[in-house]
């Protein structure tokens, strides 16, 4: 018999802010490298962490998508999963749970987030549509381009002063977003808020920002406008609420995050990430016609309703993962992990973007290599300096990065959007890594930041690739690449 949701959150007096609350079965080995290969396998595959073979590397904090252990539960409740091809078993409890997380009636499962983004762009977004978020991931900005609509971003100024130490600056720019949609009320048939904000240094949203975006729509609604939650890292986020903002103190994870969904009207989810699985994801809704609109689209590319484009044992997989996720006791050791990784930066004097978000540590590499400008790609140079020092791969995130203002001309790397800071993004693996390797990782960083204006800037290569189309723009960063105008250390 397996450990049942409810025992796994009985009271305790155990040390769980100290230590995880699990302990480990199985473990996974890389190849081991020296620098002298890691340099070389730095030349060779491009001088990213996104290019790496990541058997090379040491500690991976490229992403932590799918990247997580599994648990004992979720490996035996795979060996029971259905693999009929209509209503197998597994759905029910799919649906079931997925239901009980989200309190809304319609699921949809999907293999990952962005596969269950499709059907909900295609039905409620048309060419000349508008779609406001927090910031947008990068799929749903790219989806809103493939619609032949206009992705808008409306950071909040929280998140663009670097001396602001809140904890909620992923929420969106209410302000703007007022005058916004008062503005564009009849163009606006969905807004997007992503909780916690993935590409604003992982931001946490509030409790009281989604309700005041709620209350927005309310009030100046004309089209019916849905409000959607991107809510990859829900769980992850109902934990800072917990801990900072006023009253949930003594809430459960799980009845935040039921909260946070209870002033939305659908939602969809990367399940790679706070849903503790390698691969799945859903929809959740509460309108039964949307819902039965979006199955078609559903049928044609991922496969039948009760599955969508899942094995039953991945279904099974994501029910014993999303709940196991939001446990209480799990996220109070996550967020123990990403603080000792931030601090153990910060004793090195690695700055970084602070607070330090729920699911990652965003180094601000502009302010570590100061001799590099925004168009030098300090990032870039650091993450793969970081890999050639002690085998940690990380994602830059740096202007460098970023899209292209002009098209034609991918070279000219002054052309491009200027990011609000340079940042690698150390994103944490779930159940993976120990102690130690928060403070190797720490140490490559500081190992390559020694080195100082030794490190090379960075500028694109010429290469013979088609270019994006518009509508594709938003994916550029997996495409263009960058090398160093001297060699790395
Ligand atoms: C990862 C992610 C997605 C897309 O999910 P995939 O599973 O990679 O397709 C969407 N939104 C957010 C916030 C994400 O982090």
């Amino acid at each position: 018999m397996r450990i049942s949701n409810e025992d796994m959150l009985r009271e305790t007096d155990l040390p769980f802010d100290k230590a995880p609350p699990y302990r480990i079965k199985a473990v996974e080995y890389s190849i081991p490298t020296t620098r002298e290969k890691r340099k070389e396998i730095m030349q060779e595959y491009g001088y990213s962490g996104r290019l790496l073979p990541a058997k090379y590397v040491f500690i991976n904090m490229v992403t932590d998508s799918g990247t997580g252990a599994l648990s004992d539960r979720q490996w035996s409740a795979m060996m029971e999963g259905d693999e009929s091809y209509f209503n197998c078993r597994s759905y029910e409890i799919f649906e079931e749970t997925c239901q009980a997380f989200t309190k809304m009636p319609y699921i949809i499962p999907s293999h990952q987030g962005r596969s269950a983004e499709a059907p909900i762009y295609e039905i409620f977004v048309k060419p000349g549509d508008k779609v406001p978020s927090n910031t947008h991931f990068t799929t749903t900005s790219t989806w809103a381009f493939q619609r032949g609509a206009e992705p808008v971003d409306l950071i909040c100024p929280d998140y663009l002063d670097e001396e602001n130490y809140s904890w909620f600056k992923g929420n969106m720019n209410l302000e703007k977003f007022e005058d916004y949609f008062i503005e564009y009320a009849e163009k606006i048939p969905l807004v997007e808020l992503v909780v916690p904000n993935n590409l604003n240094g992982g931001q946490a949203v509030s409790m009281e920002n989604i309700k005041n975006v709620r209350a927005i729509i309310d009030k100046y609604n004309k089209i019916d406008t849905q409000l959607y939650l991107d809510i990859a890292r829900i769980s992850e986020n109902a934990w800072i609420i917990k801990s900072h903002e006023p009253g949930y103190k003594d809430k459960s994870c799980l009845g935040i995050v039921n909260e946070m969904l209870s002033y939305a009207d659908g939602c969809h989810m990367s399940a790679k990430k706070g849903g503790l699985v390698n691969m799945g994801g859903f929809i959740a809704l509460r309108n039964k016609i949307f819902w039965q609109r979006m199955h078609p689209k559903v049928i044609r590319t991922d496969g039948f309703i009760t599955y969508g484009g899942l094995a039953g044992r991945d279904l099974e997989s994501l029910a014993v993962g999303l709940i196991e996720g939001v446990n209480d006791y799990y996220l109070q050791d996550r967020q123990r992990q990403v603080d000792y990784f931030a601090n153990a930066c910060q004793k090195r004097g690695i700055h970084i973007l602070e607070p330090a978000s729920c699911f990652a540590v965003y180094i601000n590499a502009g302010k570590c290599l100061p001799h590099l400008d925004h168009t030098q790609g300090p990032a870039t140079c650091l993450s793969a300096q970081a890999y050639i020092e002690g085998g940690f791969a990380s994602t830059a995130m740096d202007s460098l990065q970023r899209g292209r203002i002009d098209a034609n001309n991918p070279q000219d790397s002054s052309k491009r959007i200027k990011a609000p800071y340079e940042l690698i993004r150390c994103a944490i693996p779930r159940r993976t890594y120990y102690e130690p390797h928060y403070d190797w990782a720490a140490e490559c960083l500081f190992r390559a930041i020694e080195w100082g204006d030794k490190l090379p800037a960075f500028k694109p290569i010429v290469d013979d690739r088609p270019p994006l189309e518009l509508s594709e723009i938003g994916l550029h960063t997996f495409f263009d690449d960058y090398e160093p105008v001297s060699p790395l250390p």
